[in-house]
């Protein structure tokens, strides 16, 4: 590790990477690592959907291009229901974001009162939410916009603590919800162990209607052979004699089109009808003619697990490639430690403490742009300053090599300086 280095040794390794870092500047960069987006590649594996649906009718006979069916056509439920471990009964296939359906939960939670719920949130003197760190930017932002306090939890390789959850969520009604990417998390990689879920569905909540926020966004996004299997929240909560707990979420956004997929969202039989009874408000029935696309394209399970692979093929040479060059350029350096996530869209390295939004900074000057530090936290404060997410999926790949070993060069210059300090 560079931090056993003599103090002459260290500032000269200082200068060579001050070098390193101008004869970066020079070459004029302008590459982008910030969000999580497929790429043109990734898109074109779906370009038969543009083509279908063929016909208008769906198995049951419904003309999908006609008002109704809130719940979504029932043979594409059928398709994501083993996936997303709900049954199909269970499951509503709405449009084309996930995160508007957790917009519109917290929105119907606020004003309508959920399962069990003593009174709508809206009328609560405090409503908060375990945040486990590092998680997803958009999620807090829900709970900024909503005016949710959010509290962090440290997360492991298990998922987060569950000590600290069981003592928080156990103790204070005013704690609601926690959000949960419980596969191949946003940005770290991690997925829940069976134990971490088990005590999710099981654990005592001082809250009455306390809310799981299971966003499994990733639930099919393998990168290896392997595929991660999580416990089934749904079927836990239930048997723990808490059928409402959990609202689990995802979509097709990152399978088909993000832009034009279809969302998820399965609970309960009880909180079904609570949210289909709100949605039933606002729209007459979802884009039934993109589901029948999505079914023809898809066919099943197998076809959407055949799909993945594809996209797999795709993006892991560029997991691949952020791996070797970290290792090449940072390993045994001690100044910084990353995931090696075996699914989802993000890398998480974490730099020394009080580094990241300077390497950010750095980086950017550079012209790699990257995810804001901090923005994997509550309010964007890390307050150790040392997670950065780095999303490789959209970029090509040389120019993901590019930029990694341009953010190598930073997060050494800054590493270097922080321990000369
Ligand atoms: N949830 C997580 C954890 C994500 O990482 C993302 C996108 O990056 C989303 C949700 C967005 O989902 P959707 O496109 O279905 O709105």
């Amino acid at each position: 590790a560079l931090s056993a280095l003599p103090l002459d040794e260290l500032t000269a390794q200082r200068d060579q990477a001050l070098r390193d870092y101008e004869a970066l500047v020079r070459r004029g960069l302008s590459l982008d690592l910030t969000r999580g987006k497929p790429s043109a590649r990734q898109l074109d594996l779906s370009a038969g959907l543009l083509d279908l649906p063929t016909g208008h009718t769906a198995a049951d006979g419904t003309d999908c291009r006609n008002y109704g069916g809130l719940q979504g056509l029932a043979e594409l439920r059928e398709i994501f229901s083993g996936p997303l471990q709900v049954p199909a009964a269970q499951l509503v296939a709405a449009d084309n974001s996930s995160l508007s359906l957790m917009h519109d939960s917290i929105v119907h939670a606020m004003l309508g009162k959920v399962p069990g719920a003593e009174r709508r949130w809206a009328d609560e003197p405090r409503i908060a939410f375990l945040c486990p760190v590092p998680g997803y930017d958009r999620h807090f932002a829900l709970c900024e916009r909503f005016g949710i306090e959010m509290i962090p939890v440290p997360m492991d390789d298990q998922g987060p603590d569950m000590d600290v959850v069981e003592r928080l969520a156990g103790g204070d009604p005013q704690i609601k919800g926690i959000w949960c990417v419980p596969k191949y998390s946003n940005p770290s990689g991690v997925s829940y162990g069976d134990e971490t879920v088990r005590r999710l569905a099981a654990m005592p909540t001082a809250a009455p209607d306390f809310r799981i926020f299971w966003d499994n966004a990733y639930a099919v996004h393998h990168l290896t052979d392997t595929p991660v299997e999580i416990a089934d929240i749904l079927a836990l909560c239930a048997e723990n004699g808490h059928p409402d707990r959990v609202f689990v979420y995802a979509s097709s956004s990152k399978i088909t089109f993000a832009g034009a997929g279809v969302s998820f969202f399965g609970s309960s039989p009880a909180n079904v009808a609570w949210l289909l009874g709100h949605t039933a408000k606002r729209t007459i029935g979802p884009d039934k003619v993109n589901h029948l696309r999505h079914v023809q394209f898809l066919r099943d399970e197998e076809g959407l697990a055949e799909h993945m692979r594809r996209h797999r093929d795709l993006i892991r040479p560029k997991f691949d490639a952020v791996e070797a060059i970290l290792a090449k350029e940072l390993g045994g350096s001690g100044l910084a430690t990353w995931s090696t996530p075996e699914g989802g869209y993000f890398i998480s390295l974490d730099v020394l403490e009080g580094c990241a939004r300077r390497v950010v900074s750095r980086a950017g000057e550079a012209g790699i742009a990257l995810t804001p530090a901090g923005a994997t936290h509550p309010y964007g404060d890390d307050p150790r300053d040392s997670t950065i997410r780095i999303a490789p999926t959209y970029p090509e790949l040389d120019e993901v090599e590019l930029a990694i070993s341009g953010l190598a060069v930073c997060v050494r210059l800054v590493g270097i300086e922080k321990l000369l300090e």
